[in-house]
């Protein structure tokens, strides 16, 4: 059975902007991007929000859906009562463009400071040999589908820009812990790098991150600790501080 439900809607460009009120139709089954959908067909034709698959795998409509971020094709209408009001507004953490649209370019700049997988040069193509356990290690960090929402949502660049610099964020940590669990990646990823270069030490694992993961990736847990732990190991332990200077890694 329909209804009308109450949304709130943020519209603005370049940081002005207000929230504007909606009351909009919604069928049984159908989730909030559907409900943006309906409002640009009816009575918003302008709203800008972006999105490509709606089906959870694109990471496009990232949102902040009554101030919890969120993929808008992922939250079912159900979730809500029928005389809630449903407040949509874009990610808090970049700059918006129009609307419910932001400029995450931040992420990209990140993206581009992590030094790419480096096989070593006598192994071909093709004569790559993994154990199953580290193939399933780096496949949870592979079903990242870059939605930001961990970035969005994590406090050390959430209220705090002056940290965006030092700081790549939950993203680029899974990135970085993949690469130095991978047995044939022959960079030097020392953990101290993660913690010093890319800001690994201002996280003080809060898990925020994995709670609005919606690939369920254990962001915290199977990444960020373990970089951490290896990261005092080195330091604080003589015995992998000597080795580490006899071996060079
Ligand atoms: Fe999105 Fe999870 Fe990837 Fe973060 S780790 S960008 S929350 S899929």
């Amino acid at each position: 059975m329909g209804y009308k439900a109450k949304f709130r809607v943020w519209r603005g460009e370049s940081g002005e902007g207000r929230l504007e009120d909606f009351t909009v139709e919604v069928n049984e089954g159908e989730v909030v991007l559907d409900i943006i959908h309906r409002l640009q067909a009816t009575q918003a034709p302008d709203l800008a929000v972006r999105w490509n698959c709606k089906a959870g795998k694109c990471g496009s409509c990232s949102m902040e859906i009554n101030g919890k971020p969120r993929l808008g094709c992922m939250t079912r209408m159900s979730t809500f009562t029928e005389d809630e009001t449903i407040t949509v507004t874009p990610l808090r953490t970049f700059p918006v463009i129009k609307d419910l649209v932001c400029d995450v370019s931040f992420n990209y700049e990140k993206a581009r400071e992590i030094p790419s997988f480096t096989p070593p040069t006598d192994v071909k193509p093709g004569e790559y040999r993994m154990q199953q356990v580290d193939v399933q290690r780096s496949q949870e960090f592979r079903k990242c589908i870059e939605c930001f929402l961990c970035q969005n949502v994590c406090h050390v660049i959430r209220d705090h820009e002056e940290n965006k610099p030092a700081f790549a964020g939950p993203r680029f940590f899974i990135r970085i812990a993949e690469l130095d669990m991978h047995p044939y990646d022959v960079r030097d990823r020392r953990p101290q790098a993660a913690q010093e270069e890319h800001g690994l030490g201002y996280c003080n694992i809060t898990k925020c991150c994995t709670e609005v993961c919606p690939e369920h990736i254990k962001i915290t847990d199977n990444a960020i600790i373990p970089m951490k732990e290896r990261a005092v190991d080195r330091k604080y332990d003589p015995l992998v501080w000597l080795g580490s200077k006899i071996f060079k890694r």
